[in-house]
């Protein structure tokens, strides 16, 4: 998979640099500025997949920033730094068009799992457009990302949140081969999913959809691998 690239606005020295070792560990590429003319001077050579923009910059704010890239029609996804106490900042970004807000102080681990969260959302909704948003259809199984909604042979599969996020990943990109880490990777909110919790939720997913899950037609375990969705 291609290392994601998320840009840091921030001049506070110390948060940037445990924002970048935790970003670079967690398998990104970063880019960081450290005032809102820098980060306009970045977004005009790259454009992330992420932006996380602070609030109080010496030469403005990371809502400038938001303001400027919503209004040219960009959907980039961004994360905004507010400051504890400071409602209007989180209202004034999430009427911007922030998709998601982090307040200071903050932790490291619970910003990089709303950093996967977000891209994971931006990943499920582009892969449900890439669909024209229909259900994705193999054999007897329909897969709707848009209604998170899964039918077998035209009933409700019933599948949890995480069962069916499993299979929106899959369904991504059928055919495609995901190691359990990516999977994993993509499941994490919180840092609550193992491995072996992962193998758990598979064999639950398999119990609805397939007609025999010891000889699945759908969700097939690559040896050594990972996981794949049968092509429609
Ligand atoms: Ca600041």
């Amino acid at each position: 998979m291609q290392r994601r690239h998320v840009l840091v606005l921030e001049d506070e020295p110390r948060i940037v640099e445990v924002l970048e070792s935790y970003l670079r560990d967690g398998g990104f590429e970063t880019t960081l500025c450290g005032t809102v003319a820098e980060a306009f001077a970045a977004l005009h050579r790259s454009e992330p997949d992420v932006m996380i923009l602070d609030v109080s910059l010496p030469d403005g704010s990371g809502l400038d920033v938001l303001r400027e890239t919503r209004s040219s029609g960009s959907l980039l996804p961004a994360i905004v730094l507010t400051a504890l106490g400071e409602e209007s900042d989180r209202i004034v970004g999430l009427e911007l068009g922030a998709d998601d807000y982090v307040t200071k102080p903050f932790s490291p681990r619970e910003l990089l799992a709303r950093v996967r969260a977000l891209l994971r959302r931006v990943d499920e909704r582009s892969a449900a457009r890439d669909g024209g948003g229909k259900a994705l259809r193999i054999g007897e199984l329909e897969i709707d990302l848009i209604a998170a909604d899964a039918r077998i042979a035209g009933k409700p599969a019933n599948l949890t949140a995480t069962e069916f996020r499993i299979l929106g990943i899959l369904a991504g990109n059928p055919g495609e081969v995901f190691t359990r880490a990516e999977l994993l990777d993509r499941l994490q909110d919180g840092g609550k999913i193992y491995e072996r919790t992962l193998d758990r939720h598979i064999n639950n997913l398999r119990g609805k959809i397939e007609r025999d899950s010891r000889d699945p037609a759908y969700v097939l375990t690559v040896y050594g691998v990972g996981y794949k969705l049968k092509k429609p």
